[in-house]
């Protein structure tokens, strides 16, 4: 792969994410890919047109920032908002076709007033049944929906909560959250409403989670939403990512000598140390050095030696003689037999894989693989 300027950049494997969606639309319900964050942080845009050419029948963002992007570059399937929208957001909202979920009736009286001219809007009512976040509660649900179903400029056209514990398919809380939207879903209020509760995890593991339509996100970018039970490959699921740099010094150091910001690393014995452009300031987490993170040069390992900088790393290639500047190297993905996933990434971070790849900045180059 060549590159210009500098040769740190991101692969995302745009069929890898069809074949992950394509294994989403098995559950049977209409599958609306959550591409909130700039897609996780592998492209909003990209991944979008990858999945309308598959035939993706709505897509998901928190913002009405984020849909702004996404229509702009042609996305027209209908498009659902999490996260509602800002005061002055509102005419916004209605000239994007977005459907916000609301979770406040104050919300809707705001976009209500914001219509004109026989524009309407379509709304989907968030219920909390369990996750303890956004929404009215099941209770306040046949008044909620009978206010808002009065509002001009507003159709409701759905109901949609969020699972607490998918990620744990047995934890008694999921077969409560499901009852308790059944529950909702019995309201006269309620006939004719579309609905929609599972996330990756529920579409994965709970499949009486389906309902009429799913929001699948990090299952799509090729992690399992059952880490660290579960693994991507047990799922079928596809990596998506991988992440690429280039050695640009290699130094020999005595045994003895102090490495980087505070000295923290200390050769213990006479050693080569690679110098690669990414750091932090790239989404390479600083709790990795220090021995915490590997990469791969020749299908190799080689760990982090010292503190994570902004704008680089090193790490000990003592093991790996040939290793010359000007050699790939491999933070994320496969090189030769081993392989670096988001899933490994983050177990050394003690976090989980969505973090790993939204934290990847935009200063990576972004190059896409059809
Ligand atoms: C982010 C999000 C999703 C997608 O969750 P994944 O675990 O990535 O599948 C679905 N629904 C809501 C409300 C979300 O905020």
């Amino acid at each position: 792969m060549t590159i210009t300027g500098r040769p740190t950049w991101l692969e995302i494997d745009l069929k890898a994410i069809v074949h992950n969606y394509r294994l989403a639309t098995r559950c049977g319900a209409g599958v609306w890919p959550v591409v909130k964050a700039d897609g996780y942080g592998l492209g909003a845009v990209p991944v979008a047109l990858a999945l309308q050419r598959a035939g993706a029948e709505g897509f998901c963002v928190s913002l009405v920032s984020e849909a702004e992007v996404l229509r702009q570059a042609g996305i027209t399937q209908p498009m659902a908002l999490f996260s509602g929208f800002g005061v002055g957001e509102e005419s916004q909202v209605g000239r994007l076709g977005v459907e916000p979920f609301l979770f406040r009736l104050e919300d809707g009286e705001r976009l209500s007033q914001a219509m004109r001219g026989g524009q309407s809007v379509a709304v989907h009512l968030k219920i909390d049944t369990g996750m303890g976040r956004l929404g009215v509660s099941p209770e306040e649900a046949p008044a909620a929906l009978a206010s808002l179903q009065r509002l001009p400029g507003l159709r409701v056209v759905g109901l949609v909560s969020h699972l607490a514990c998918a990620d744990t398919p047995d934890h008694p809380a999921n077969r409560w959250q499901i009852e308790r939207l059944r529950s909702v879903l019995a309201l006269p209020e309620a006939r004719g409403l579309r609905v929609s509760l599972a996330n990756s995890a529920g579409l994965l593991a709970l499949p009486e989670s389906c309902f009429d339509w799913v929001r699948p996100g990090i299952m799509l970018y090729g992690a399992s939403p059952l880490f660290p039970a579960r693994r991507a490959k047990e799922e079928g699921l596809r990596p998506v990512v991988s992440w690429h740099s280039t050695v640009v010094q290699v130094r020999s150091a005595p045994a003895g000598a102090p490495l980087g910001y505070g000295h923290t690393a200390v050769t213990q014995r006479p050693s080569r140390i690679a110098q690669l452009p990414v750091g932090y300031g790239d989404g390479y987490c600083r709790c990795l050095g220090n021995g915490v993170g590997q990469v791969l040069v020749a299908g190799r390992r080689a760990p982090v030696v010292g503190r994570v900088c902004m704008d680089l790393l090193a790490v000990d290639v003592t093991e790996l003689p040939g290793v010359a500047v000007g050699d790939e190297v491999t933070l994320l993905g496969e090189d030769g037999d081993d392989f670096i996933g988001i899933e490994e990434m983050a177990h050394w971070c003690h976090t989980i894989p969505y973090e790993v790849i939204c934290r990847l900045t935009a200063r990576n180059t972004r190059l896409y693989r059809e």
